[in-house]
């Protein structure tokens, strides 16, 4: 006997039997137990749900003799010779004929009588793939149909239909299948025919069919094949789902900002021959879970996945912010509807997994309350690393340089911390110092200190220098020792994160920051930032700045800056 598909062999022959759908079996049910059956229906819905099974057996039961609550009984003359085939029931696949001529063909065939019942069906099927002359061929047939023809047009794009063919059809739309539903179809299955199963594995599957019936029993007729036993690890190794743990591994690291073991896991796991697309999907699904661990009280039984394994996901969930969940989540989602648009799509992935593991590089408020979160956690457990974001490079020899550059270890460099940040960071003793050692991992800028002591820390105030190209510094080493000097300023944490995406660049005597934030833009106009900005400036010598956004025209001077420009060296006090 020739081998057939799970689909086929346990494909439903009648209404009972199908997986959901009760509501388009109700009315078709009713329709023929009422005698009140209609010339054209429409069938839509996601491939795989049972549209053709319906329009099947619809095409039986209403031309049995007696039918069983709806459904054809199998039994009288004509069911048996329906079953033989018959010329009464004819299915078209609309998308390899859908030419005017199949249509014309199809209106002369429909004249003559049925042959074994009362009625002569026509299953259209991908019906939206008929060109327009052929819609227009058919819209003739379905204005004047003869009274033993029924028309049932399937369809997954009902959008593509024309006015006027909906018009004249009944619409039934089918619904993608419950994981609940499939699972159970599965399970009686496999018990039909013997063969053992794991829960989870039954679970697996489900899932990977996606609401779709067919597509489900096509998976596991793979994974039946591939094993005596029906399990889990075999239902991944089908899927060609990476191992879970080294994508748990890379996730984990991602949401934890650890850079360096995060491109490490996904060179490991490509190096196994897993493609760029199929990564992508695991640590977005492996996201979707962690966020349901997160935050359903039932997610043990929602996500209905092997005891260890949802213990793993736990723990990350319980380990990792809600918000960077979230952007790595929408980071990932772009780059995946990006991937197949771009000449390398490991290099896409890479930049994203980067960003979002990495926060530092983004300026954008999403990324900046992520940081903002994770320096709560870190300040709240005492672990805080005194490290920055890259700063501009200090070209000058005459300042004194207190941060040493740290050999990257990940492709970025983080200058150390700085012993007078942390004298006048932890001065007040409330955290100890050596609950804050061993922490090697980069780590966003710390937020600013609630009760330093000010005066020690506060940077010595060079006699002021002429700015601008024709002065000594360039804007690059000026805003470096703006940002050092920054750093050394006590409550500036949050200051010193606005700032250090900023762009420098003169403009005369004026030196320009610019921003791409609206965010930052704002508040770095704020009195008392700006405020805190002059004060700074004005100790390394820079007598007049501005912070601009990307693409806005130059601000007007301020009266007071503009007095501050020209009477640079006079120690007036401007009220
Ligand atoms: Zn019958």
């Amino acid at each position: 006997m020739a081998h057939l598909s799970l689909y086929r062999r346990f494909r439903p022959d009648s209404f009972d039997k199908m997986v959901r759908q009760e509501h388009v079996v109700r009315i078709l049910k009713n329709q023929i137990e009422g005698n009140a059956i209609g010339h054209a229906y429409l069938f839509t819905g996601p491939r795989g749900t049972g549209k053709t099974t319906i329009a099947r057996i619809f095409a039986r039961a209403v031309n049995c003799e007696h039918p069983r609550e709806g459904s054809p009984c199998g039994q009288c003359p004509t069911c048996r010779a329906l079953r033989e085939g018959s010329l009464d029931i004819s299915e078209i696949d609309a998308a390899s004929n859908n030419g005017v001529a199949e249509m014309r063909d199809l209106r002369e065939k429909v004249q003559y009588p049925p042959v074994t019942g009362k009625y002569k069906v026509y299953i259209i099927d991908e019906v939206h793939m008929l060109t327009d002359a052929a819609f227009n061929a058919l819209l003739k047939t379905l204005e004047e149909p003869p009274a033993h023809a029924i028309f049932i047009l399937a369809t997954t794009e009902p959008q593509k239909i024309p006015a006027t063919i909906l018009s004249r059809c009944m619409r039934l739309d089918f619904k993608l299948i419950p994981e609940e539903d499939l699972e159970k179809h599965l399970k009686s299955i496999l018990d039909e025919i013997g063969k053992p199963y794991e829960e989870e594995a039954v679970a697996a599957i489900a899932r990977a069919g996606a609401g779709s019936d067919r597509d489900m029993l096509s998976i596991a007729e793979a994974c039946i094949v591939y094993a005596d036993t029906l399990t889990y690890d075999a239902v991944c190794a089908v899927l060609g789902a990476a191992d879970f743990h080294e994508t748990a591994k890379l996730v984990t690291a991602m949401l934890t900002f650890d850079l360096g073991t995060a491109i490490g896991s996904v060179e490991r796991i490509l190096a196994e021959g897993k493609s760029v697309g199929v990564l992508l999907k695991d640590i977005l699904q492996l996201l979707s879970r962690i966020t349901v661990a997160k935050t359903c009280k039932n997610a043990e039984k929602l996500l209905s996945l092997p005891k260890e394994l949802y213990a793993e996901i736990k723990s990350i969930a319980d380990k990792a912010d809600g918000r960077a969940v979230l952007r790595a989540t929408e980071i990932l989602i772009k780059t995946e509807s990006e991937l197949r648009f771009v000449s390398s799509p490991r290099i896409a992935l890479e930049t994203a997994i980067l960003r979002a593991s990495h926060p530092a590089c983004d300026a954008d408020s999403e990324a900046l309350i992520v940081r903002i979160g994770h320096l709560e956690e870190e300040l709240k457990k005492g672990t805080i690393a005194a490290q920055a974001v890259p700063m501009p490079e200090i070209a000058h020899a005459d300042t004194p340089s207190p941060a040493k550059e740290t050999p990257p270890d990940d492709g970025f460099s983080f200058p150390e911390e700085e012993p007078i940040f942390e004298e006048a960071y932890f001065s007040d003793g409330a955290v100890p110092r050596g609950e804050r050692a061993g922490h090697a991992k980069p780590a966003p800028v710390p937020a600013p200190a609630e009760k330093a002591s000010a005066p020690q820390a506060v940077s010595p105030k060079p006699a002021p220098v002429a700015g601008g190209p024709t002065g000594e510094m360039s804007a690059e080493v000026a805003f470096g020792k703006f940002m050092r000097a920054l750093r050394k300023t006590p409550k500036s944490g949050v200051l010193f994160t606005m700032c250090s995406d900023l762009l420098a660049s003169y403009e005369g005597e004026t030196l320009v920051l610019t921003t791409e934030s609206e965010t930052i833009y704002t508040a770095l106009r704020r009195e008392d930032h700006r405020k805190a900005m002059e004060e700074i400036f004005a100790g390394i010598g820079v007598a007049a700045f501005d912070v601009r956004k990307q693409g806005a025209k130059p601000a007007l001077k301020s009266s007071i800056e503009e007095l501050k420009a020209s009477f640079g060296d006079y120690p007036i006090e401007i009220k």
